[in-house]
Parts: C-alpha cells; structure tokens; sequence
C-alpha cells in the first residue's frame, strides 16, 4: 500500500483535480490519499476567521470569492448541478451558520472549526472527482481517526487511540481510501488543527501506522532542491537524501516538507518522496536511510520571520540549569520553535519562529524575572556540508547578530542592511 498526498499547491484548479485522479488511476496498488485544502484555501479561511473576531467588515465578501472560487473547480470538472455542487453548498451553509456565532474567549477552539473547512471540501470534491474517474472509493473523516489532544492551532496527536483508529478504518488491501489532510479532532469530537501546512504530516502519521511500502508527497515542484530556486540561480534538484539531512532541512526551513513529517517514518524505515504532479518524467526525491548519498552536498536553507531574543537575569548571576529550565519550561508552555541557542556567562539568546502578536504578552510575563532584548525581522541562515568561498559570497549585505559552527553546519541570524 502506497500512502499519496496531495497538497494546495497542486489541487488549486479543475486541472489539477484531474492530474491528482490521473496519477491515483495509474498506481496500480492499495492507496491511502491524503489532500489538503485548494490552492491558498485556508489561508484565506484564517482571514476570514480573524475579521469575524475582530468584527471586521468584508467578510462576507471574502466568504463569496472563497465560494465561487470552489464552485468553478466543480463547475470545470463536472458541469452543473452535480452531486460535488450540492455537497459543497452544505458545507457552505455550515461555514455560514459557524461564522455567525460569535466565538466569545474561545478564539482558537473557533479558529480551527471555521479553518477545518478547507480539507472539508477538497476531500468532497476530490472524491466525486475520484469516483467519476470510476475509482472504487472508500472516505473517511479523519476528525473520526486522528485524536489530539485541545491545543487549538498546534495540537498533538494521541498515538495509542490514534493508531488503532487509523488501522480500524483504513488499511484495506485494495482501492483507495481517501481522507483529509492538518485537521483532527479531540477526543470529545472538536475539531483541531495540527498547524499549518500540516497534511505532509498526516500522510507520514498513516504511511507509519499501516507500515506503508511509500508515502508520496505530490507537489509543484518537482522534488527537493539544495537551495530555494526562487533566490539561488546555482539550486540544484537532489535525487535522494537521508532522512538526518531532510529532518535538518525541515527543521531549519526547508518548505518542501513539513518538520514533522520525517519522525514518523524513520523507526519504520518508510521512504518518504517528494514528486512533481506535472512533472512526469522526474522521479522527485526519496528520502530514506540514505546515510552515505549526501555527505557532500552543499545545501542553503534560510529561515524568515525570526526573532532573536536574549534574555538577562536581573541580578546579573550566571546563567544556570534552573534559569534554562525556567525558560524552556515558558517556551514549552508557549510551543514556541526554537532554532538556535547562544549562551554567555549572563545572558541566553534564542532564535525562534516570530509568534506574532502574542510576543509582547510573553515579554511582559520574562520582563518579571529578565531583561529581556529582542530584534524581530531577523532570518536564520543554515549552510550545510558548506564551504568558505559560498558562505563569505552569500553573507555579503548581511549584518550577523549570531554566528555558529559545527563541522558540518554553518548557521547565522542575520538581519538584512
Ligand atoms: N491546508 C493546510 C494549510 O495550508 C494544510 C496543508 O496545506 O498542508 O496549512
Ligand atoms: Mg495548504
């Protein structure tokens, strides 16, 4: 059984509908398929979630380019009036009847209801998509399979309810069963969220439970590249790397796979490859226990919206294991991402991802024990495997706040001048 997924970027118009169809027709195998929302679907949901709570105008208007923009992918793939159009309004009607109650001190429980209807619809239109293409089709809502724990926006999966779930509901030996992608449910049933960009890791999390042969990421692209060739002319496409190199890739900012994605499928020693819906005569990536393939290849990874925080103990002592413990103890709380770690004799810095406009709250809460200094705008730079020659070439124009190296990293906070 192979495990595909397929994500926004492909299914973002009727065309890509169809290439997803096609390549599901053409496995020959067992599938389990994974989608994400269409196209910027969820983030325009996130906008319309965050104008209702600030009692915004516009919504509404949002609300209807998000509909026809839904209703003419059906419209291209299956004329009017069909069974996709009549499901879809439905759930319309229910985003409508959501976005009408106000979410009182319950922002985020709401924010991930109103976002969850994203994946509602793709996985509607997909499957009729599916079965017009004469696929036998079993849908399972993932709300019902994937339990998590209530951290709305970044919640946690319970592996022991969540693997007997997946294994009593997929892990047929033959069709296709298809289900969504970044929404789950707790326990209760509310709907959660396992933050963004987040159907990589649910595809890995089914691939891992029902000892997938596979997991395929289908993308716009046409695998993983060494750098981003939107900003590296030289970003050169890699045929496999290991799964140490994709986790530190991911980890450290690398797009194309989601951070989470790797740790599932490593005990199982599941390859996991990234592949260019459109891009049929290159075999993507495979990432895999590919020890010896990528020990000398260079790769560049930069990391945006982060925030360099340095944090002072205001009576001066030296920094020591109860001031870190303190700290991660507050980050942990706050699942806030730290990237990199810099400690002198009476100070701490952390780069972490820029949580937004929940950041002055936190500083109020450290300011009570810490000077705290922070520069926001920064961006964490990762060379691996890197040379002297690149990385003097590359920092030009930068003004590096942080600087470290091991033997086979180069990483900086810089901040553009
Ligand atoms: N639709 C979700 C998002 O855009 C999940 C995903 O695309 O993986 O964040
Ligand atoms: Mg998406």
């Amino acid at each position: 059984m192979f495990v595909y997924k397929f994500g926004g970027s492909v299914l973002k118009d009727a065309g890509g509908v169809r290439a997803a169809a096609g390549m599901v027709k053409k496995a020959g195998t067992a599938l389990t398929v994974v989608v994400s929302a269409f196209g910027k679907t969820t983030n325009a949901l996130e906008e319309i979630a965050g104008m209702t709570w600030r009692q915004e105008k516009g919504t509404e208007e949002k609300l209807q380019a998000l509909r026809g923009y839904h209703l003419q992918i059906i419209r291209d793939l299956f004329g009017e009036k069909s069974i996709a159009e009549a499901k879809a309004e439905e759930i319309f009607y229910d985003l409508e009847g959501l976005l009408k109650i106000p979410p009182g001190n319950t922002a985020e429980k709401w924010y991930d209801a109103v976002v969850s209807f994203g994946e509602l619809l793709s996985g509607v239109i997909v499957g009729e998509a599916f079965r017009q293409e004469g696929i036998p089709l079993t849908e399972v809502d993932v709300r019902q399979v994937i339990i998590t724990d209530d951290h709305y926006r970044q919640a946690r999966v319970i592996p022991e309810i969540t693997a007997k779930k997946i294994k009593e509901a997929f892990g047929k030996e033959e069709g296709v069963s298809l289900t969504q992608g970044y929404i789950a449910a707790t326990e209760e049933g509310v709907p959660t969220t396992l933050g963004r960009e987040g159907s990589d890791y649910t595809a890995a999390l089914l691939g891992s439970v029902l000892g997938a042969e596979k997991v395929v990421l289908w993308k716009d692209v046409p695998g993983v590249m060494n750098a981003d060739p939107a900003v590296d002319k030289e970003a050169v496409h890699l045929p496999g790397i290991s799964y140490q190199e994709a986790a530190e890739m991911a980890f450290y900012g690398a797009r194309v796979i989601h951070p989470k994605t790797i740790k599932p499928l490593v005990n199982s020693h599941i390859p996991l490859v990234v592949r260019g819906l459109f891009s049929p005569g290159n075999e993507g990536t495979i990432i895999w226990d590919l020890e010896e393939m990528v020990r000398h290849v260079p790769v560049f990874i930069r990391k945006e919206r982060q925030l360099l925080l340095s944090v002072f103990p205001r009576d001066y002592s030296f920094i020591l294991n109860k001031h870190l413990e303190d700290l991660f103890g507050l980050f942990r709380e706050w699942r806030l991402n730290i990237s990199l770690i810099q400690i002198s004799a009476i100070s701490v810095s952390f780069c972490i991802d820029d949580p937004g406009a929940l950041f002055m709250d936190r500083v109020k809460i450290l300011q009570e024990k810490y000077e705290v200094y922070f520069n926001r705008d920064t961006e964490l730079w990762t060379f691996r495997h890197y040379e002297e020659g690149v990385l003097r070439k590359k920092m030009q124009g930068c003004l590096t706040l942080v600087e470290q190296r091991t033997r086979l990293t180069a990483q900086y906070v810089i901040k553009r001048i």
